[in-house]
């Protein structure tokens, strides 16, 4: 998966990054990291799938 640092709001309280694509995954708080600006985020769909999507015995 590629993420970028987000330049662009999806919600009025979302903080706008720098755009670079050097970004890290962060398992431990299940967010990119962008090495550029400190920016943690989250990738839309990453945490929003739908209930059928999910794996269920
Ligand atoms: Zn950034």
């Amino acid at each position: 998966m590629t993420a970028v640092c987000p330049t662009e709001r999806r919600w009025p309280v979302d903080i706008v990054g720098c755009g670079s694509a050097d970004v890290v995954w962060d398992p431990d708080e299940q967010m990119f990291d962008c090495r550029d600006c400190g920016l943690f985020f989250t990738v839309a769909g990453l945490d929003s799938q739908p209930e059928s999507e999910r794996t269920s015995p």
